[in-house]
């Protein structure tokens, strides 16, 4: 089967009753670095006149490449760190400038990181892109700041944190989106028609968003209702439409459902089982149940691997598709890394014998006392040019991603931990909603047997014999 869908959980979709959707991200798409530029002025208004910040903020350009999704913010030491799947640090910056290997050992004693601790934010959405480059651009202007100007790294990252917070809720970002729609937002016909072919399968579609009525009934009048050919309005595509949902808590918390009149948005307490229709809050526990559905008969689709995945894995059984935007572009670059990757692998073959000759040779160095300098230094020389060879061409790989990052789903030559998290919760992932829509509802999707590290080499001895 040719899809772009990658799977790490064998799934059914024959079996799937009920289709789940988040909007923001997922069933609507956004051109994310408008919108987070957009964000970025909004906030720093915010800190200059909520919060005193120094006008000079004003100046600081949004770069939307300096934060890639799945870094972590340390809030008291004002870093920006990659972690690979074990939370060892691969990558750090402290505000703008890079952490070179040695400072990172002083800075952190152990390698690996406490996540749970409080000192950590995760970039895990787009919506934290502007909050990553803030933060770094304000540490950075600390450190050069004199007249001590501005708080600890601790408090700068709180006052981000709430600006963007403020920024989300307040409306200053939404109302701006309400007046550029065709900036923020984009068309994309094909997804309807893929929600519509999955409906004519006897599909059920509904959506869970934690954004509010209001705001979720301007997207979906733009992004849908133009395009629907088998239903008048998005009301009727969609079976339920549960807005301001507060997940993740909405998968493992108990909050009451509020009915939505879709004329005004005004909401009645609901005493009775689920009907079709518009709500606000709620929780899975009663969605599935009213529904007489079992977990595993619905998949829910989101971008946000908290908000969305992680905890419904955790503490409600539904299944899990994980749209992570930048996998096509990354899925591209890898392709063109290729050739670079097994130039690097026919390198690193020929090492190998070379430094096994030379551990030969010391190990008998200590036994017989002897050894044969200029076969040692001949050899040694040998490996110092293939290395030599080696960090050339990953320099040269290192260019087709984030040219500070690297890529988004690896940390060196381990897992991300944001791939890891993705493998863990994820049942399957793509690059866009429309990658599974453009799939027959039948699909079968069967996950790829993963070979332990003592089977991989069991098999590359076979092939090397
Ligand atoms: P969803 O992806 O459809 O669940 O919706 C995400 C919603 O959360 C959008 O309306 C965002 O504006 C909103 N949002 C994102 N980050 C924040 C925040 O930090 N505070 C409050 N709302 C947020
Ligand atoms: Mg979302």
């Amino acid at each position: 089967m040719n899809s772009n869908v990658y799977v790490n959980r064998t799934l059914n979709l024959k079996k799937i009753k009920y289709l789940g959707l988040d909007m923001d991200h997922t069933l609507v798409r956004y051109n994310s670095e408008n919108f987070e530029k957009l964000s970025h002025s909004i906030i720093k208004e915010k800190l200059i006149k909520n919060r005193a910040y120094p006008e000079t903020l004003r100046k600081l350009q949004f770069d939307y490449n300096f934060a890639i999704r799945g870094l972590v913010i340390d809030r008291q030491k004002g870093n920006l760190l990659k972690l690979n799947r074990y939370t060892a640090i691969r990558n750090s910056y402290h505000g703008l400038k890079p952490i070179d290997f040695k400072n990172h050992q002083k800075i952190y004693k152990s390698t690996y990181i406490d996540l749970s601790t409080g000192q950590y934010l995760a970039i895990d959405t787009f919506f934290s892109l502007s909050l990553a480059v803030l933060f770094s651009q304000i540490v950075d202007l600390k450190d050069n700041d004199t007249q001590n100007k501005y708080p600890e790294y601790a408090k700068i990252a709180d006052d981000v944190l709430d600006a963007v917070d403020e920024a989300h809720r307040d409306g200053s970002l939404k109302d701006e989106v309400r007046k550029n729609l065709d900036q923020y937002i984009i068309m994309d016909p094909a997804v309807v028609e893929g929600l519509e072919k999955f409906k004519r399968h006897g599909k059920k579609i509904f959506i869970v968003t934690n954004s509010d009525f209001h705001y979720s009934k301007l997207l979906l009048d733009y992004a849908i209702n133009p395009f629907l050919k088998e239903h008048k309005s998005w009301h009727d595509l969609f079976e339920y439409v549960i807005t301001f949902a507060s997940k993740p808590r909405f998968f493992y918390e108990g909050a009451k459902y509020l009915k939505v009149n879709p004329e005004d948005g005004t909401m009645t307490n609901v005493s009775e089982k689920l009907t079709p229709g518009m709500y606000q809050g709620g929780n899975a526990r009663q969605f599935t149940s009213d529904l007489n559905l079992d977990g595993d008969d619905i998949l829910y689709i989101g971008d946000h691997i908290y908000g969305d995945i992680l905890r419904l894995k955790k503490d409600c059984n539904w299944r899990t598709a994980m749209v992570i935007e930048e996998l096509a572009q990354e899925v591209e670059s890898n392709k063109k890394a290729q050739p670079i990757i097994d130039e690097i692998e026919g390198l690193m073959a020929k090492k190998e014998p070379l430094e096994d000759d030379l551990t030969q040779m010391m190990t008998e160095r200590v036994e017989s006392g002897k050894i044969d300098e200029v076969q040692s230094e001949t050899l040694q020389k040998k490996i110092t040019e293939i290395d030599t060879q080696i960090s050339g061409l990953i320099k040269k790989q290192q260019v087709l991603y984030n040219p500070q990052w690297g890529q988004l789903m690896r940390a060196g030559n381990e897992e991300s931990y944001l791939a890891y998290q993705v493998e863990r919760y994820a049942c399957v992932y793509m690059a866009k909603l429309q990658d599974l829509l453009e799939l027959s509802p039948r699909t079968y999707f069967r996950a790829p047997r993963r070979a332990l590290s003592h089977e991989k080499t069991a098999t590359a001895v076979e092939e090397i014999e």
